[in-house]
């Protein structure tokens, strides 16, 4: 059997490694480089360059060479800032694709192209072919972004083995599964672009991720940024794209070298026909970024909350990202979680050696750890009047298989839409849809049919939705492939909506509740009035006429509590009616 490899796919960097002698290790280029950058540079002629030679291409040819593909990756257009130097195209709502060179490329198409490399790195290295991967995504892509990265991997050759979430890759690179029964860790990722946190927990030697939370758009990249505006306006110098562009070469240098030391200098020479040299120190630089490092308190405290834990509960803190080696980072990461950091490994490759390790469990090399992780979202279908009902709750650990009985809302109903829905709210209107498809099932009166719906999430977290006619046996399942019409940031946006608009969600679903009973009352009272209102006295009549004008009233209104109020009243009002019509069924008149 031919050995699995394990890679990280990284929005700015790649790793690729494998098990040797039950060692993980991380393969170097010809050159010897571990570190791929994730950017392609499309030339003139002749095939893509990848790699650190496409890096060099960032500010000669910024319209060809593409970096941070991954954020467009089962992406549509107007998901994802298309704030790149590069150009993209697409009609809003397809499928986001790269624009170089006259032609289009799929994001996964730009991901293939750096896991060839990968590959072609690995099997000079070992001197074999490799065809089997374990690729790490960060937790909250969806299924779109997984599939897309699994196709990315099969494009360059690759069988997939396994999707695997990157906290929990990086917990096991920390050998975090030989801790005791019961422990939970929380998992601080800061890389070039994003920041995750996620808080893992470890029982009966398997690791679960109780919950995630993060920004995609706060990383060592806006930390650039601003020491960038800094020191070029300690220049006092135009700021012409020549001379940006060899600042922020020197301001990710300094920054680094800040890392370690406490001042740096900078030399530039001739910029514009003087030179520029200056020093930098780390305080000034820590006074620089604070504002950045400290926005990702508040998502600490989130993760934590979902959890359901405290600092004290937590008993390892580990690092991820090559920002976290910034002092001050370690310093606030310290602070919120009132211990320090684990900094046992190395930052930028702890995805990276997880990834192999997994590669290692699943072709036998290492035994003893299963990995699960969770759904980020909730899960359901559409229900009556337009109601979510959820079938695997957010933060439930995959794989999971769930299944619930539903019922026809009309009779002589021949077919139900099944509309597949991620997200908070409690109205489907404002959830995402994932997918629909029509089941047919026989015919029969309304709430007699029975249609069970089952959602089942493998360990790449891919979703497969299942309905079944339990009558007839006849079924209808869909994979969760395509289409799926939410990105990362959505996540979050749709986690403050459902906080934001929790009044007035609880406020829809009670009006829709009482609006379908109301729904089904009201013609049974008018057909209960034309069958048997003579054996009702005249004020009786007229105060079933008064609540169900009553009822039609408040219906109007869209209010929750007053319709429930009316709907109660015409139910008390007809009790005598309700009693008359029983007592002819029973009586058989
Ligand atoms: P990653 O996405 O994990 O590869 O992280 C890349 C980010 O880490 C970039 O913003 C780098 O500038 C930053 N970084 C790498 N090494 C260091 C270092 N020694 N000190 C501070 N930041 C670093």
């Amino acid at each position: 059997m031919s050995v699995t490899v394990g890679i990280d796919l990284g929005t700015t960097n790649s790793l690729i490694g494998v098990m040797e002698a039950g060692f993980p290790i991380l393969l170097a280029d010809e050159n010897g480089e571990r570190l791929t950058p994730s950017v392609v540079h499309f030339p003139a002629e002749g095939a893509a360059i990848v790699g650190r030679p496409a890096a060099r291409m960032r500010t000669l040819d910024q319209e060809n060479t593409i970096y941070s593909a991954k954020r467009f990756i089962g992406r549509r257009v107007g998901e994802e800032a298309d704030d790149v130097a590069y150009r993209l195209a697409g009609e809003k709502g397809d499928p986001v694709m790269i624009r170089s060179r006259g032609a289009n490329h799929a994001p996964e198409e730009i991901a293939a192209e750096i896991l060839k490399k990968l590959r072609t790195d690995a099997e000079r290295a070992m001197g074999e072919s490799v065809t089997r991967a374990v690729i790490t995504v960060p937790a909250y892509f969806n299924d779109a972004q997984r599939n897309a990265t699994k196709r990315a991997g099969e494009m360059a050759g690759f069988t997939v083995e396994r999707i695997v979430n990157e906290p929990t890759a990086a917990a096991l690179a920390y050998g975090l599964d030989r801790l005791g029964e019961r422990s939970k860790i929380a998992v601080f990722d800061l890389g070039g672009g994003t920041f995750d946190i996620s808080i893992l927990e470890l029982s009966n030697g398997v690791f679960h991720v109780l919950s995630t939370n993060g920004n995609t758009r706060l990383g060592g990249d806006d930390i650039d940024a601003a020491l960038i505006a800094h020191l070029a306006e300690r220049i006092e110098h135009p700021h012409d794209a020549a001379v940006l562009a060899r600042l922020r070469e020197a301001a990710v240098e300094v920054k680094h070298r800040l890392s370690e030391s406490e001042t740096a200098d900078i030399e530039l020479p001739f910029v514009a026909g003087r030179s520029v040299s200056l020093t930098l120190t780390r305080a000034e630089l820590e006074r620089i970024a604070a504002p950045i490092v400290e926005r990702t308190r508040a998502h600490c405290l989130r993760a934590m909350a979902d959890a359901k834990v405290t600092p004290a509960d937590l008993d390892e803190i580990i690092l991820v990202g090559g920002q976290t080696r910034m002092p001050l980072v370690r310093r606030l990461v310290a602070e919120i979680f009132g211990k320090p950091a684990n900094t046992s490994q190395n930052p930028d490759e702890a995805v990276a050696l997880g990834a192999v390790i997994q590669a290692g469990i699943l072709s036998g090399a290492v035994q003893n750890v299963v990995l699960l992780d969770i759904t980020p979202l909730s899960l359901g279908i559409e229900t009556f009047g337009g109601l979510m009902s959820v079938i695997i709750p957010r933060n439930s650990t995959i794989p999971i298989k769930r299944g619930e009985m539903f019922t026809n809302a009309v009779s002589g109903q021949r077919s139900m839409l099944v509309r597949v829905l991620q997200g908070e709210r409690e109205m489907a209107r404002d959830n995402w849809e994932l997918g629909k498809f029509d089941l047919e099932f026989e015919q029969a009166p309304k709430g007699h049919a029975r249609v069970g719906v089952q959602f089942e999430i493998d360990a790449n977290g891919i979703l497969r939705v299942l309905a079944r006619d339990t009558k007839t046996g006849r079924e209808h399942t869909v994979e969760m492939t395509s289409a799926v019409d939410v990105s990362d940031e959505a996540v979050e946006k749709m986690l403050e909506d459902s906080l934001e608009h929790a009044f007035e969600d609880m406020n829809d679903r009670a009006f829709t509740e009482a609006k379908l009973k109301a729904d089904e009352m009201l013609p049974a009272v008018r057909i209960a009035l034309t069958q048997a209102g003579g054996e009702l006295s005249a004020e009786e009549k007229s105060a079933i006429t008064a609540r169900v004008a009553d009822v039609e009233a408040a219906i109007a209104t869209g209010a929750a509590q007053p319709l429930k109020k009316a709907v109660a009243a015409l139910d008390e009002a007809t009790q005598r009616l309700a009693a008359i019509l029983v007592e002819r069924a029973v009586g058989g008149r």
